[in-house]
């Protein structure tokens, strides 16, 4: 017999479970069904273990700087694979954390892959079999993405990797070239060098980290380059052949072509959504550019089916793919009547901060000073440098620089741009005070502690505004 609900969630990631327990909050009967494993990409081989990793080559980087801080060790060793363990044991404790979550608010979990055969029914196989058919009222489709694959570079998983193999390697590598350095990319160049690998990053567009600001960009290349990162910017690559024990690159920059040779290669060029095998086309879902194409509320052409996450569109980041959850079944239960139309709101892209947790920290919200004025909009910009801050001194952390951008004519905060130790937790500060649409003028008048790294936002605000105290 066909199983009905109200809602059905197809994909259990940070959008999925996100958006099916907010559903059961709200009173509809909710199913979720997973192809793979509860927790999705974030949690099983995304956000979680890369932070489990990056705090062990953070530890690695004090244990090896013990003298700043009166300490002395000697002989200093670390066991790789207990550190790739402890990632996957941080991973598997979290991930099995949402059985329990599914089961306490009450959602049927189906594991399984989740075809459409119409806009109101799907069928659910395991190993090639069919073994359910669901009816619900409502979709939400939650099918993230997966990494971008080059012809002709296909990742082996020995020695040319996606992030799944960089974060569970049996040995350290002494060598290795990272393709992209976007977050994942940055991430994983500042922990195989903070382990101890020799590290090549090598960027297609002009800067590293091409979507954040580019004075960020260029602080964030320099810190990368004092640790021994070296960096290949406005480089493509070409090719990629393997050789005993090593893979050869082709790079070309400004015309020439330059050889690389590595232990290893890991390819961060992007992820692809998976829209594939979904029996969309059975469906009114459009899709555009690899990605289903919805409004601000995450509804689609088909009016019973959303699409949140990954498998919507950038940025691909967790915390959207939760939110975007959260507005897709709100908006569903007010239109079964169980919540207030007037009480769900559109996503706000520009307010969504984006966090790469390499060392330093980069963290940002809104708009680049580049894209702000290329928008024809007047601006005043304050900065603040970390050797200025008490706190970021007395850590041993004086590196960094927090940026903010204000309309000039308004005072509207457009964005802010933070590089250095603790920013990707300082930028929610800022994160509020954006959605909140504090004016500059609010946000000279908050008061900050003392002392503490936070203070530096304050200071910013004051420098736009020609009032900056300590600097
Ligand atoms: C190495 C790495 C590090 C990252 N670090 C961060 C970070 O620090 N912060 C951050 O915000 N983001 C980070 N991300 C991105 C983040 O993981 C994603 O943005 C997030 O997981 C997207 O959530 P989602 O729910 O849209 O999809 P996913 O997490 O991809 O979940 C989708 C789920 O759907 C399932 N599925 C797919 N098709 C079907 C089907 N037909 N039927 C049933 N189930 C199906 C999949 O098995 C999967 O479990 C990182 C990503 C990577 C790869």
């Amino acid at each position: 017999m066909t199983k009905k609900f109200d809602l059905c969630v197809i994909g259990a990631g940070p959008g999925g479970y996100v958006s099916a327990i907010r559903a059961s909050q709200l009173g509809l009967k909710v199913a979720i069904v997973e192809a793979n494993h509860l927790g999705g990409i974030c949690l099983n081989w995304g956000c979680i273990p890369t932070k489990a990793l990056l705090r062990s080559s953070e530890i690695n980087h004090l244990l090896h700087n013990l003298g700043d801080f009166g300490f002395s060790a000697q002989n200093i060793q670390h066991d790789f694979a207990k550190i790739i363990e402890r990632s996957r044991a941080v991973s598997k404790r979290l991930s099995s954390g949402i059985a329990g979550l599914m089961k306490k608010n009450k959602i049927e979990v189906f594991d399984g892959f989740a075809k459409f055969l119409d806009a109101k029914k799907i069928s659910i196989s395991k190993d090639g079999k069919e073994i359910e058919q669901i009816e619900a009222s409502y979709f939400v489709v939650a099918t993230g993405a997966r990494a971008r694959i080059i012809a002709g570079m296909e990742p082996d998983g020995e020695n040319i990797w996606t992030y799944r193999e960089a974060m569970t390697a049996k040995a350290l590598p002494k060598s290795l070239i990272v393709v992209g350095s976007g977050a994942i990319g940055s991430e994983f160049a500042s922990f195989y060098r903070n382990m101890g690998s020799e590290v090549t990053l090598v960027e297609m567009a002009e800067n590293i980290l091409p979507v954040e600001d580019e004075e960020i960009s260029k602080l964030a290349r320099k810190s990368f380059e004092k640790q021994g990162i070296k960096i290949l910017t406005s480089a493509s690559l070409k090719s990629l052949t393997k050789g005993k024990g090593e893979v050869v690159a082709k790079i070309e920059i400004a015309g020439k072509i330059e050889e690389l040779k590595a232990e290893k290669v890991i390819m961060a060029v992007g992820i692809v959504a998976n829209i594939e095998n979904l029996g969309l086309e059975k469906t009114k879902v459009k899709v555009e550019k690899n990605q289903i194409l919805v409004n601000g509320y995450m509804e689609t052409a088909e009016a019973n089916i959303y699409a949140i996450g990954d498998v919507a569109g950038a940025p691909w980041l967790a915390h959207k793919a939760s939110h975007e959850g959260i507005i897709a079944s709100e908006k569903i239960a007010s239109k079964l009547n169980k919540y207030d139309a007037k009480k769900v709101h559109p996503i706000k892209k520009e307010n969504i901060p984006g966090c790469t947790y390499s060392m330093p920290q980069i963290a940002s919200v809104g708009l680049t000073e580049k894209k702000a004025t290329e928008l024809g909009k007047k601006i005043k910009v304050g900065r603040f440098p970390y050797l200025a801050n008490g706190k970021a001194i007395a850590m041993g952390e004086a590196d960094g620089l927090i940026k903010v951008i204000f309309d000039e004519k308004t005072g509207e905060l457009l964005g802010a741009h933070l590089i250095g130790a603790e920013v990707t937790e300082m930028i929610q500060g800022i994160v509020i005070a954006k959605q909140a649409e504090l004016t500059e003028e609010d946000l000279m008048h908050t008061i900050f502690p003392h002392p503490t790294m936070s203070e530096m936002m304050h200071e910013a605000v004051l420098d736009a505004y020609g009032k900056v105290i300590h600097f």
